[in-house]
């Protein structure tokens, strides 16, 4: 049986944590604005991997995209 609560633990908060200060310092990927709207995301995959990623929003150009940040 699985256990979907312990998919995550700790070390993949703080890679998540670790990659959204790196995906930040760089701003929008379009413009290059800092102060752009976030949310993480985190997919488990069939094969175990989980991808973490960040939907982002910039309020200055208006783009919209999803950026991988890390795989594990
Ligand atoms: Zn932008």
């Amino acid at each position: 049986m699985e256990d979907h609560h312990s998919a995550f633990d700790s070390s993949d908060i703080e890679l998540l944590e670790k990659s959204v200060e790196e995906t930040l310092e760089h701003g929008c990927k379009e413009c290059g604005f800092r102060h752009i709207i976030f949310t993480t995301n985190v997919a488990l995959e069939p094969n175990g991997t989980k991808a973490f990623f960040l939907e982002v929003e910039c309020p200055k150009c208006e783009s919209e995209y999803r950026d991988i940040m890390a795989m594990k």
